[in-house]
């Protein structure tokens, strides 16, 4: 149902609560409906239940609006089949202010019986009533005949809860054989990882039964897809998930692991900056950026508009209409790219970043939120804190994402289920994968020994799925070290030893605040640097201006910090320290020169463009159209404001491989050139490699071999 390009969603957010006299009795189905068949619009995401608990449609189960009139979902199923565009009706299930006044035992609890609240909004238990009221609710809609039912907040909260300790999650935790609940949170308790277990179950219960009560219509809810279970993913009909400008890094991350899903995917984003309540409008510029990102991987974005409280979609010099104009232009901008976009195939880059789910099962017991709190990319740079969003090992992996980001390395972030891709890879990345299920761990052993390379962080295979420390990495024999301890001192540095390690990074000792792991490197292990422990830790008696006192150079350095073994026709690189987490945390620049150089060593550098730290390229082949599409975007800015004359870039020069090229494309070009200007653009063979200069790039343009 998405399909890159043609796909163009607006996500309404009609909210009218009940207090306030006539909300949303202005609502016109024919005038909006007609204004976004204006606006290049073909699918309507519109709240069909809010948080407050209204409904706008004629419901027999729960409270309908007051205000509205007549019935709102059909006069907007109607309106919108005239147009051709998709409905797809918006359902609260988590937040329902309306049931949670009335019925209190319906309500999620803490163990100390609490009320669990976010904000103005108390959480819903799915193992209450409560479901069957929402599964009533559900099936009511889907005899509307939309094209789709997009669900939010479903989860267990995790911000310090990921957990219900509600009678009814007591009783239904008795009935799986369970002798009593947990009485805290603790992830090493069995009992509380078999708790997740079960509350995980009974998010995927719900979404079975959620399929029972729709029937056909299709489904999907916000979160789903990224480091969700794979049956969740299965259940729901396309994936979904949250990442906002400016945070494009962000958006770019989750792009890459949504299109390794081969599944129709969107990413949600506000049209209000900076986030959902606000009333400053999103310029279309950013609107741009953000389709840019997400076409450019197969998928797209999804933009929220923000009607006034009276339901007037209409109303001259409103941020709604304010956002009318940004969504026309940015919509417009994209139908002219769109016969460039979709029916992509997944062949995207030579490396991969494996970001497992079973990491996050043996850090946390399994998965009992469904995305939306995983939001560590925003709330890393706020400077939350981190163990409010026990996912530090998420961290690592973004770090080196935004390293190899701006090197133009060609790379994808798959997961398990995709591992079976792996043979068409130079180098797959570990970052602190900390689990992984021994049939993964046999494929990684095979594509070494065929041939491929790996590179693996820190604690990477060294737990088991019961969340505890093993003796020694089950990838032991490919890292070639043996796991000894871990080190608990707040900073290490990595001692170059002045040899090895290639482009200025001799002689370097760099620190590193992070723990680390000792490791004794087997016979043959190739050592490239060697980890050095602080003069001493750092605490009030023992003050020292910078982070930590310096290395310790009095004691020799006896534990290797990176080390490189050839194991079969590949080569594995083993870094004792989560180097992503401490270039992505902390900005560090020789972590990131650290991963840049030993990639280069271990993968192919396809591509190459003579502004890497703005221009992202990816990748994307048309198979019926015999297209391979090479995308560019500028990264004009980390902020959200509109593109300025200043920000093009001029006389752009990019290079790629031209075996891999044709790889790629499956033959040989007969043109090349620009769209959408349908610019023909001159290839320069050189070396193997075909060069071409753009002379204007402005937010994106995309080089066509035809
Ligand atoms: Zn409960």
């Amino acid at each position: 149902m998405i399909t890159s390009g043609k796909y163009r969603g607006e996500h309404c957010i009609f909210v009218a609560p009940e207090w306030y006299p006539g909300a949303g009795s202005a609502f016109d189905a024919n005038a909006y409906l007609q204004s976004l068949a204006e606006s290049y619009v073909t699918a309507l995401q519109i709240y069909i239940k809010d948080h407050h608990g209204i409904a706008y449609y004629n419901t027999q189960v729960g409270k309908q609006s007051s205000y509205m009139k007549g019935d709102l979902l059909a006069d907007v199923v109607k309106a919108a089949k005239e147009h051709g565009i998709q409905v797809l009706a918006y359902y609260s299930v988590g937040w329902d202010n309306w049931v949670a006044e009335r019925n209190p035992e319906w309500l999620m609890r803490t163990p100390d019986g609490e009320h669990v609240k976010i904000g103005l909004w108390t959480y819903l238990c799915y193992n209450s009533a409560y479901r069957e009221y929402m599964l009533a609710q559900l099936h009511e809609i889907a005899q509307y005949k939309v094209d789709g039912i997009w669900l939010d907040i479903l989860r267990y909260p995790q911000m310090g809860f990921r957990a219900c300790f509600c009678d009814g999650c007591r009783q239904k935790f008795l009935d799986h054989g369970e002798a009593e609940m947990p009485r805290s949170i603790n992830f090493r308790d069995p009992v509380y990882r078999r708790y997740v277990r079960f509350l995980e179950h009974t998010l995927t219960s719900f979404l079975q039964e959620t399929r029972l009560a729709v029937g056909s219509t299709p489904f999907s809810f916000n979160g789903v897809g990224f480091l969700t279970p794979k049956k969740w993913n299965e259940i729901c009909d396309w994936n979904n998930v949250e990442s906002h400008a400016p945070e494009h890094v962000d958006q770019s991350y989750k792009s890459r692991y949504l299109s390794g899903l081969r599944q129709p995917w969107e990413i949600l984003t506000p049209g209000t900056a900076v986030g959902w309540t606000t009333w400053t409008v999103k310029p279309a510029d950013t609107m741009k950026l953000e389709l840019a990102i997400t076409t450019s991987y197969g998928g797209t974005a999804t933009f929220g508009s923000n009607p006034p409280i009276g339901g007037d979609t209409e109303k001259p010099n409103s941020t709604m209409a304010a956002q009318r104009q940004c969504i026309r232009d940015a919509y417009s901008w994209l139908k002219d790219r769109s016969p460039w976009l979709g029916g992509t195939s997944y062949r995207n880059g030579n490396v991969a970043i494996l970001q497992s789910i079973s990491t996050e099962v043996s850090l946390f017991g399994g998965h009992s939120n469904g995305g939306l709190d995983q939001d560590l990319f925003r709330s890393t740079k706020l400077g939350e804190p981190l163990e409010a969003y026990p996912r530090e090992v998420i961290l690592d992996s973004l770090g080196f994402h935004r390293s190899l980001l701006s090197s133009d390395t060609q790379y994808e972030i798959i997961n398990e289920y995709s591992i079976d891709r792996l043979l068409g890879f130079d180098l797959v990345i570990l970052p602190d994968q900390r689990w992984l299920a021994p049939e993964v761990v046999e494929k990684l052993r095979s594509f070494v020994r065929n041939g491929g390379n790996l590179l693996a962080t820190n604690r990477t295979t060294l737990y088991g799925e019961d969340g505890n420390v093993k003796n020694n990495f089950a990838l032991s024999e490919l890292f070639g070290v043996d796991y000894l301890d871990l080190s608990l001192c707040d900073v290490h540095y990595i001692d170059m030893i002045g040899r090895k390690l290639a482009n200025g990074l001799q002689e370097t000792v760099t620190p590193v605040r992070q723990p680390a792991v000792k490791v004794k490197a087997h016979p043959g292990t190739d050592i490239l640097a060697m980890l050095r422990w602080p003069d001493s830790q750092r605490t009030q008696s023992r003050f020292y201006f910078h982070e930590g006192s310096g290395p310790d150079h009095r004691t020799p350095a006896l534990y290797p910090a990176i080390t490189s073994r050839v194991y079969g026709k590949g080569r594995v690189i083993y870094i004792a320290v989560p180097l992503g987490r401490e270039y992505f945390v902390h900005h560090s620049l020789t972590a990131s020169q650290i991963i840049r150089t030993l990639t280069a060593q271990v993968s192919r550098p396809v591509a190459a463009s003579s502004h890497p730290r703005r221009v992202e390229m990816t990748l994307m082949h048309q198979k019926e159209a015999g297209r391979l599409v090479v995308h560019l975007i500028n990264h004009y800015t980390t902020e959200i404001e509109p593109f300025l004359e200043a920000d093009k870039i001029e006389n752009l020069r990019i290079s790629w491989d031209k075996e891999y090229l044709v790889a790629c494309k499956g033959g040989n070009w007969q043109k090349v050139y620009l769209a959408p200007t349908n610019i023909p653009l001159t290839v320069i063979e050189r070396e193997g490699r075909c060069e071409i200069e753009i002379s204007r790039l402005d937010i994106h343009a995309m080089v066509v071999f035809e």
